[in-house]
């Protein structure tokens, strides 16, 4: 198994488990003693850590070696109008497995509630990271209403948009013709269940280095929407980031 844990992580270090992670080890997984634990934090790479029980509920982590070193996020921006709390949490964990580095959120004109809970974006980030067996943990930005969102891409960031009302056309011509180099910095963007305004739209579009993306036909949700264009613009541009 691999675990999350906020404690740095370097040789010979023991690490008392938290209550419910040993319970997770003992109980539900029923581990013993010196059965190797995979451990990261997001900042030391990945650790081997051997499990010792010190009785029936508890247990410590003796670290052993590092198996991995920790990497740099990868370099795709995932932006986004906040959803109703659980189809947020599902599409926060659905962006990370699908290879965002940075979740952004961002407040549009049909947004659902103007405020957006971080530490609950982190804990669904921790926990897909944890899940898809990634060590860089995606960073979440504070949220920005859209035009400062755009205002803070680089503009060497290709931005991918994600526009219902886009023309359906060839997606991956679309992505290939936008990038002027084959791994360029990414952004995708993905609007709230009430889409985009005319104006929003307008100004999405006139930012240089954007692609209005059509996933097809049909209105798909956001977090539906979220999955697709990810998984295009990985197979497209992703060069496996
Ligand atoms: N304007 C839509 C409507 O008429 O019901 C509502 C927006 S849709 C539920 C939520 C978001 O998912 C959109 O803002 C867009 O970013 C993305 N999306 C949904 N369907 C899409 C499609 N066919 N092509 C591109 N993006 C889409």
């Amino acid at each position: 198994p691999r675990l999350y844990v906020e404690a740095d992580l370097a040789e010979g270090r023991v690490l008392p488990l938290e209550r419910a992670q040993a319970n997770y080890l003992l109980t539900v997984l029923r581990k013993t003693e010196g059965e190797p634990v995979l451990l990261f934090n997001g900042r030391d790479g990945e650790w081997r850590a051997d499990l010792v029980p010190n009785g029936r509920k508890s247990a410590d982590l003796k670290l052993v070696t590092q198996t991995r070193p920790q990497p740099a996020p990868p370099d795709l921006h995932y932006l986004f109008a906040p959803l109703k709390t659980g189809r947020l949490d599902y599409m926060a964990q659905k962006a990370v497995e699908m290879g965002a580095g940075t979740l952004r959120p961002v407040f549009t004109r049909f947004t659902q509630g103007e405020r957006i809970k971080l530490d609950r974006l982190r804990a669904n980030a921790i926990e897909a990271a944890e899940q898809c067996g990634i060590l860089a943990i995606p960073a979440v930005a504070e949220p920005e209403r859209l035009p400062a969102a755009l205002d803070a891409l680089e503009p060497e960031r290709l931005l991918v948009f994600c526009d219902e009302d886009a023309p359906v056309a060839d997606p991956v011509a679309a992505l290939r013709g936008a990038a002027s180099d084959k791994t360029p910095p990414l952004a995708v963007l993905v609007g709230p269940e009430g889409g985009f305004h005319e104006e929003e739209r307008a100004l999405i579009a006139a930012r240089p280095n954007t692609v209005a993306l059509s996933l097809g036909p049909r209105i798909l949700r956001a977090d539906t929407a979220a999955v697709a264009v990810m998984a295009l613009v990985q197979a497209v541009l992703g060069d496996g980031r």
